[in-house]
């Protein structure tokens, strides 16, 4: 999770932004599973719109797990930090709106308000976690404050920053290939077997 800045939110959000999030508002009120799609707008859909002006912030990286790139493209997915059905009022804001590999999108509707942003302002990456460079995880930093532990471990989690991930895999197959390089010692190859 890179911290990154976020850009002013775009004119084709913004002009109709009210317009949408009221209509959202009122399927969702008449039928509570209504089913969320993003409008056209000039004959292609909103998250294709804005999918490039995301991704440019992130340099096209997921903005959870790092993962590069995202691909294949049609796994590229725009995510609702707050979900769209619990936080329907937040569906069409432009700071709840991250790019995000399929993966960790696929947590949907599961949300805690401690879950990290990374582009928030007070957001460092050393500041919760830190990496695993035997196992290629990524860690809770023992040395944070409690609260800020209990952020990284729920953000870990609930994007499943360590499980069947994409990015994760690309990290273990780049640490085997560093490791088949180094003179096979005691050490790496008890390392090289455990893999
Ligand atoms: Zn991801």
């Amino acid at each position: 999770m890179r911290k990154f800045s976020r850009g002013h939110c775009p004119e084709v959000l913004s002009v109709d932004q009210a317009v949408w999030t009221e209509r959202w508002l009122a399927r969702r009120a008449e039928d509570f599973g209504a089913k969320f799609s993003w409008p056209q707008r000039d004959g292609m859909a909103l998250n294709q719109h804005l999918l490039p002006g995301l991704k440019a912030q992130t340099g096209d990286h997921c903005s959870y797990c790092d993962g590069y790139p995202v691909s294949p493209p049609g796994t590229e997915t725009i995510d609702h930090f707050r979900p769209k059905i619990s936080h329907p009022a937040e569906a069409f804001l432009w700071s709840n709106l991250y790019f995000a590999c399929n993966h960790c999108q696929t947590r949907r509707e599961q949300y805690d308000e401690q879950l990290l942003r990374p582009d928030s302002v007070d957001f460092e990456f050393d500041r919760y976690f830190r990496w695993d460079f035997t196992t290629g995880e990524i860690l809770v930093n023992q040395r944070a404050d409690v609260a800020d532990q209990a952020r990284a471990e729920i953000t870990i989690q609930l994007f499943r920053l360590n499980t069947g991930h994409p990015g994760l895999r690309r990290r273990e197959s780049t640490r085997r290939a560093a490791m088949q390089a180094e003179p096979l010692d005691d050490f790496a190859y008890r390392g090289f077997v455990g893999a």
